[in-house]
């Protein structure tokens, strides 16, 4: 090294004595929170042009870090969907708590490991904490354990996995040692408008998609039991808590019962919907979901955790292990909980702070009110849309989920492009029942009534302007 060049290690050491860059992000972070709520939702068309300026060459030199974090504020910050605030109802996605954010901040400094107990017992901790607390929420059977993943698409992934394990081993079969050609044939049941995450979790686990066994749906795509094939000891049901267009769950009570009657497992898709288990009002959405063997579900949809969250929660602790252990040299086992041995990771962040402080935070009271507080909202909303003129709403909104749509597809996609031009919302579009429809997801705390009738008036705008 040119003995002229400034030392990196002595200016990184000199920048977390004095901080500067910590309290400039920290300000900026301050400024952010007083506009998100009430700023417009989708970016500028100046803030998405000035995107442009990351585009550069990867630089020679180091700068200083307040430099990093003025660029990153100027040109990052206008260019965010406002999604924090209260009138996002774009795909299922959540805002995020103030203890949950506050602690994550905290957290952010102390940068752990959850891999292991030895190298983080704060975060493994918390994570038997946690894995107790959700089972007493879902009251779920004494046996289940957690694993705490990057969101659902993870967590469905775990839980088939284990399934998978399973049902091979019941048939003699160690799908670890022998893989899966030459494997018994096990059969996956679907709700035939399963997520496409659990599609791509079932390619990744070597079941084709053209082996999947279809189940047709009523109109608000709860599967019709009378159609479900015969179960048995080889298969594995795919259910869902929340159609993630209309919010619709499947009837838990008939399919798990028959399901475990012939010893199949039952893996619940409940990524936004299994929260409404929490809420005395809704709980009956998930009558019969406890017989299940495994269940998916983020925190960061209606729970609002800061992302990213998701929880696989299986009653079989042996099978999940089974299916995502790994073992090394130089693996020192922890007394009580190694969180790996029930993700797909290793290395992770300690999400699991974010997570605990929400729930701590909350309490079961204050999730109740707040899950039942985006179901009233989205009640709201399908109201409020059903008198106006132009908008037809497909769906009973039995969660948070609002399914509407114009006259004619055109109409449809001609009024979303406006809406979300506008920005004092943002709403998605999808198909449902052969139709383009405008999907709307109640998800966040911080949505008003209020939000929801400048929302709604921004509807009848939009329609207006291209009727
Ligand atoms: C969002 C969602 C998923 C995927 O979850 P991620 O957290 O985005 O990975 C799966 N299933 C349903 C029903 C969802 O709404």
């Amino acid at each position: 090294m040119n003995e002229k060049e400034p030392n990196i290690q002595d200016a990184m050491m000199r920048e977390m004595k004095d901080k500067k860059s910590f309290d400039k992000a920290q300000a900026y972070a301050y400024e952010y929170l007083e506009e998100v709520f009430d700023r417009q939702v989708f970016p500028q068309e100046k803030a998405l042009k000035e995107l442009s300026h990351f585009e550069e060459e990867m630089p020679s030199e180091s700068k200083e870090a307040t430099e990093i974090i003025d660029f990153l504020n100027k040109y990052g910050a206008p260019a965010t969907m406002a999604q924090l605030g209260g009138r996002y109802f774009g795909f299922v996605n959540g805002s995020a708590v103030p203890a949950g954010l506050a602690a994550k901040n905290l957290a952010t400094y102390w940068d752990q490991n959850t891999a292991l107990q030895v190298i983080s017992p704060l975060a493994a901790k918390l994570e038997s904490v946690v894995e107790k607390w959700l089972i007493d929420l879902f009251q779920f059977p004494k046996s289940t354990v957690a694993g705490f993943v990057s969101g659902t698409s993870s967590a469905n992934l775990c839980g088939l996995a284990a399934a998978r394990y399973r049902l091979l081993e019941r048939l003699g079969w160690d799908v670890n040692k022998k893989g899966l050609f030459n494997a018994p044939k096990l059969r996956v049941v679907a709700n035939q408008h399963a997520h496409a995450s659990v599609i791509k979790a079932l390619g990744i686990l070597g079941f084709g998609k053209e082996s999947i066994e279809w189940v047709a749906t009523d109109d608000q795509g709860r599967i019709l039991p009378e159609l479900l094939p015969n179960l048995d000891a080889q298969t594995i049901v795919i259910l869902q808590a929340g159609n993630v267009n209309s919010g619709a769950f499947d009837d838990f009570e008939t399919i798990c019962t028959k399901a475990q009657n012939a010893q199949a497992w039952v893996h619940i898709d409940g990524a936004f919907g299994l929260w409404a288990r929490t809420v005395d009002q809704l709980e009956y959405l998930t009558k019969g979901m406890e017989k299940a063997n495994s269940w998916a579900v983020d925190g960061h949809k209606t729970l609002n955790t800061p992302y990213d969250s998701g929880i696989i929660l299986c009653r079989d602790k042996e099978a999940i292990v089974a299916a995502l252990h790994m073992t090394g040299s130089y693996i020192i086992l922890g007394q009580e909980r190694d969180g790996m041995f029930y993700t797909p990771e290793m290395s992770r962040r300690a999400r699991i702070i974010e997570l605990w402080a929400t729930l701590k935070y909350l309490g079961k009271n204050g999730i109740n009110q707040m899950i039942y507080g985006l179901h009233k909202r989205a009640v709201q909303f399908g109201k409020e849309l059903s008198k106006l003129n132009g908008f037809n709403v497909l769906n009973d909104i039995v969660f948070n989920q609002v399914v509407v749509c114009c006259e004619t597809d055109e109409l449809t996609e001609k009024t979303l492009a406006r809406i979300q031009k506008q920005g004092v919302c943002w709403v998605g579009g999808s198909s449902w029942q052969g139709k383009k429809v405008i999907r709307i997801s109640v998800c966040s705390w911080a949505t008003t009534e209020e939000d929801v009738l400048r929302s709604v008036q921004s509807f009848a705008t939009a329609f207006r302007e291209v009727e």
